[in-house]
């Protein structure tokens, strides 16, 4: 499910105790910054020229700075893993590349397709590897008008506490589910005496 948060009270630090994925208590904390994405016709200032579309891009990208966003240990591994996994991406692009300089002949003519391939095995080395920052494990971004950060795949966990966050309440740590027994309010006291009840007279059921 994916959670709106009101982009002010992230930029001031109000966070959960759990994080966003997995809804489990937060190990660590650290500084996350969401950012918008770019609106869609800013692409065909593409077609101009790359620089007034990075420009323009650049211009309108909305940034909202959690201060201090929490991760719980499985977030820590799944960096781990997709850190590792870009890494060795591109291990095996710059390996493979080595072999296939070495082994094949200057004018071969499967050069071509094996330079393409390790290109890609450096781009998709270097997109997994991106995907390891901490943004990205926290996967939420900015509205174009800059008013609410969005979180995407949040936990059931997460999104309880976080709609404490929007109704603007303090963030004490609640438990989940509540177990605790309903306590009821005693009656409110009244100056008035209390009126005396009249039992209606039960009839006695005398077997
Ligand atoms: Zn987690």
């Amino acid at each position: 499910m994916t959670v709106d948060l009101p982009a002010p009270a992230v930029a001031a630090g109000a966070a959960t105790q759990v994080c966003v994925r997995h809804g489990q208590p937060a190990t660590r904390q650290k500084k996350v910054i969401f950012r918008s994405y770019t609106p869609k016709w800013a692409y065909l200032l593409i077609l101009i020229g790359v620089l007034p579309f990075a420009i323009v891009a650049a211009a309108l990208q909305k940034r909202v700075k959690a201060p201090s966003w929490p991760f719980c240990q499985d977030c820590g591994r799944l960096r781990t893993r997709r850190f590792l996994i870009g890494v060795g991406l591109l291990a095996l692009a710059i390996v493979g590349a080595v072999a296939a300089s070495v082994l094949l002949p200057a004018n071969d003519s499967t050069g071509g397709p094996i330079v393409l391939v390790f290109v890609l095995m450096v781009i998709a080395g270097l997109g997994v590897a991106s995907t390891a920052a901490y943004g990205p494990i926290a996967s939420g971004y900015v509205s174009n008008d800059g008013n609410t950060v969005h979180i995407r795949r949040a936990h059931e966990r997460f999104a309880e506490q976080a709609a404490a966050i929007r109704a603007g309440a303090p963030q004490p740590y609640q438990p989940y589910p509540p177990t605790a027994p309903q306590q009821y309010a005693p009656y409110p006291h009244s100056a008035a005496p209390v009126p005396t009840h009249q039992q209606p007279e039960q009839p006695y059921r005398d077997r």
